[in-house]
């Protein structure tokens, strides 16, 4: 009988199958790292191999060998996802999509584009972008994330101010592999679509994409510094609710969080003790933003041109969503985060963290980017905790919702502790497209249908 590398270098050759522990190693693992709690849980979770299909036809029948075996299978894009989505927990194989990256079509006069799950953001916004369209929005690891990933364990970024997030239309359909012997493929629009954003992979294999990408727009980008956190608040909210100025991004940060930003602070873009506004205007609108921050007692300090958007040693997005995290563990490894949803208006949202700043003191530095949704402005915060036990992070979690704070805590890795996800349609598509349980095991905690009903 053949042993597993042996079948699965049969179906996918010799390129295909990572079996060396080092490998395997890299391959178990994503950013779960940014939680000291992830952490602790995660750090010996190992598949037993690694295989990356070329083709829909490879995939099928790794697919058809795991489940004659009863292997379970993690699907995983890039392995970029912050709480251990695509570690995985009851060994297995890991599938990765790295192989399967291609854009397959194209349609420039819809802004339709259709790709294999593997490819990335980057790739998908520089095609869009050289033909007049863009992604609606995007992590900022666009630059390595997979669609796959993306859809599979992310949420919005980039875009989010005036796309919304996954939910908002950014899916025309996907194609979907049942996890069962027939490997059978389906092709999935509208409400079925809910069973598979955000649902770490346990519901069905993803394959390819139908994209709806928006038209483009010449960004430029532009610092602002303000001399308090309550002022870039004020400044950014009547930003972000004036629908006629277009932008891609507004992003907060409360001193000393500038500070971490190296590259920014090294181009003179940061100044000692402001909070700064990171964002992407239209193409020639920052002088008339930068003139009505004045009345906030803000100031320009940074500014990047459009020719120049995406093309410079850095760009802004590589200081905002979760990369603000990362800018500052690198600065203290003893930065960790949460993510909720603040009230947004500016009075609302002060008060929330003037009574969080009473009960941290100066164990937190605010962040927080906003998101538009079906004309409703969200304030997603990305707080920084200067903690690390358990027990602190759990104060601090239970602190934000006795406040009425919805949580959604990264230092788990149960999809169903995660309010964003999809509930009931994730549990339908999982017991559809993967009855037997192989995808992910471990994922949904056992309460999850109760919970859902
Ligand atoms: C520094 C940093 C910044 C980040 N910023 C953001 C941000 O701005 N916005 C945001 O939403 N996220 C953010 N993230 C999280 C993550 O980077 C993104 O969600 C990213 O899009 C994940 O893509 P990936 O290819 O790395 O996914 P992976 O980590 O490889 O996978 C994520 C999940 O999707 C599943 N999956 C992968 N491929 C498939 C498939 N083909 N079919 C079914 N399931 C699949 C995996 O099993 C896993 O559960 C950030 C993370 C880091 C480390």
């Amino acid at each position: 009988m053949m042993t597993l590398v042996e079948a699965m270098g049969a179906i996918v050759g010799e390129k295909g199958v990572f079996a060396d522990a080092k490998s395997i190693g890299v391959f178990s693992k994503d950013a779960y790292y940014y939680s000291p709690v992830l952490k602790s849980l995660l750090g010996d979770k190992q598949a037993d191999l690694v295989v990356a299909p070329q083709t829909v036809e490879e995939l099928q029948q790794v697919v058809r060998y795991a489940v004659q075996n009863n292997i379970p299978v993690t699907l995983r894009g890039a392995g970029t996802g912050n709480y251990g989505q695509c570690v995985p927990l009851h060994g297995g194989l890991v599938v990765s999509t790295h192989r399967m990256n291609r854009i397959l079509d194209f349609d420039d006069t819809t802004g339709v584009i259709r790709v294999e799950a593997g490819t990335r953001l980057g790739q998908i916004e520089r095609h869009g972008r050289e033909r007049g369209w863009e992604l609606r929005c995007y992590p900022s690891t666009w630059a390595t994330a997979a669609v796959g990933g993306f859809v599979g364990g992310g949420f919005g970024g980039v875009g989010s101010i005036r796309n919304g997030v996954l939910w908002d239309g950014f899916l025309k359909n996907i194609t979907v592999m049942e996890m069962t012997a027939e490997a059978k493929l389906h092709q999935l629009e509208g409400h079925d679509i809910f069973g598979f954003i955000h649902a770490y992979g346990t519901s069905g294999i993803m394959v390819e994409f139908e994209i709806n990408l928006a038209p483009a727009v010449p960004w430029e980008e532009a610092v602002l510094s303000f001399p308090s956190y309550e002022s870039a608040l004020r400044f950014s909210h009547a930003l972000a609710l004036d629908t006629d100025e277009p932008k891609r991004l507004i992003s907060l940060h409360e001193w000393p969080i500038p500070s971490f930003f190296k590259p920014l602070v090294d181009a003179g873009g940061v100044e000692e003790g402001r909070a700064v506004v990171l964002l992407e205007l239209s193409q020639g609108r920052t002088a008339a933003i930068a003139e009505r921050a004045v009345s906030y007692s803000g100031k320009l300090t940074y500014t990047a041109p459009a020719g120049a958007y995406h093309k410079g040693k850095f760009c802004l997005t590589d200081f905002t969503w979760n990369h603000t995290t990362l800018w500052a563990m690198k600065a203290d490894p003893d930065w960790t985060y949460l993510q909720s949803a603040f009230r947004p208006e500016p009075d609302a949202a002060l008060a929330q963290i003037a009574e969080l700043r009473a009960f941290h003191g100066d164990k937190v530095a605010f962040h927080q980017e906003y998101i538009a949704r079906g004309g409703h402005l969200q304030l997603a915060a990305l707080d920084l905790i200067y903690y690390q036990t358990k027990d602190e992070i759990y104060a601090s979690i239970a602190k934000r919702e006795e406040m009425g704070i919805q949580v959604a805590d990264p230092h788990t890795y149960f999809l169903d502790a995660d309010p964003r996800w999809g509930g009931e349609p994730v549990l339908q598509a999982r017991a559809k497209y993967d009855p037997l349980g192989l995808l992910n095991p471990g994922k949904i905690s056992d309460g999850a249908a109760e919970k859902v009903r």
